[in-house]
């Protein structure tokens, strides 16, 4: 029996232990997923080697201590600098970050150019130096101006609220917490209101919830997504990690989407 985890602080909330759980029973894989509430980051190696766990998802508030503790970082997660996934293999541990890849996926059917990122945290990191990756040119726009310099340096157009001008993009991107717990929009109606009038898409990567970003975009016409897909596939990502790709990407897909449904998220 092969065992993971996922450490964050909070962590009682998070499904993830569902999502994989219920694959490895569909897929006759010997395995099992649990929670560990982490309160110190810097923890996180030992308690892993501890358990004796064979792979991991991080979530916050460790995403930078995971990338710090890992023996080697594979892929974007060495530009994002910020890791979800460990997988340990003859002794040492390997890191990834699947969430950028997780939410590229989950706009794929979309057909856009221009794009704005709302909010410069560790998820918008991810997500802008992904699509950067892909060829885009996300714009980046921010309550306050401190954590502009990290897109400023990686060549990034950035704005904080007092310097934007709405303009056209086709698709605009929640990643700030805005809406999670509060009913808040992610930057001044006057400055979304406009910015979204002449947008084709609004993605929140809140899930679950209609969000207020997300209903002033439907307000407005737009195709509108949650964070649910992108909850998904960074899943389906971490599980291929997990099973050293045993699985089509299809098969995973298929049933930690029944699982999602199973539970009503
Ligand atoms: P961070 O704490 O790293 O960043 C938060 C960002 O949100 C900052 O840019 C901050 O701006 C901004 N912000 C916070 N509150 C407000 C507000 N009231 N108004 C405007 N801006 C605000 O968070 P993460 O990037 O780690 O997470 C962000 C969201 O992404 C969370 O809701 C999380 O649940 C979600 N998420 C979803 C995933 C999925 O699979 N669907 C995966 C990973 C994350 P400032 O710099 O001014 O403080």
């Amino acid at each position: 029996m092969r065992l993971y985890a996922i450490f964050g602080n909070p962590v009682a909330h998070s499904i993830s232990p569902i999502l994989h759980n219920y694959t490895f029973y569909k897929l006759n894989f010997q395995g099992c997923y649990t929670k560990v509430l982490l309160e110190n980051g810097s923890n996180l190696k030992d308690r892993f080697l501890a358990l004796k766990l064979k792979g991991a998802n991080i979530t916050v508030p460790h995403k930078e201590w995971a990338y710090k503790l890992a023996d080697e970082v594979v892929g974007i997660a060495k530009e994002i600098e910020a890791l979800n996934t460990w997988i340990e293999k003859d002794g040492k541990i390997y890191g990834y970050n699947t969430d950028a890849p997780g939410f590229f996926e989950s706009v794929k059917e979309f057909t856009f150019q221009k794009v704005l990122i709302l909010g410069a945290g560790g998820t918008a990191k991810a997500i802008a130096l992904y699509l950067q990756k892909e060829g885009f040119s996300p714009v980046i726009l921010n309550r306050s101006k401190t954590r502009l310099a990290f897109f400023q340096e990686r060549g990034f157009q950035t704005y904080s609220w007092e310097e934007f001008e709405p303009t056209a993009f086709d698709l605009v991107i929640n990643t700030t917490s805005a809406g999670l717990k509060e009913d808040t929009l992610p930057a001044p109606q006057e400055l979304l209101e406009p910015t979204l009038s002449m947008a084709r898409y609004g993605v929140d990567v809140i899930y679950n919830k209609l969000t207020p970003f997300l209903a002033l975009a439907q307000q407005k016409g737009l195709i509108t997504k949650d964070g649910t897909e992108m909850l998904l596939y960074q899943g389906v990502l971490a599980f291929e990690i997990f099973t050293d790709f045993r699985y089509t990407k299809e098969e995973i897909t298929h049933i930690m989407r029944q699982s999602l449904q199973l539970l009503k998220v």
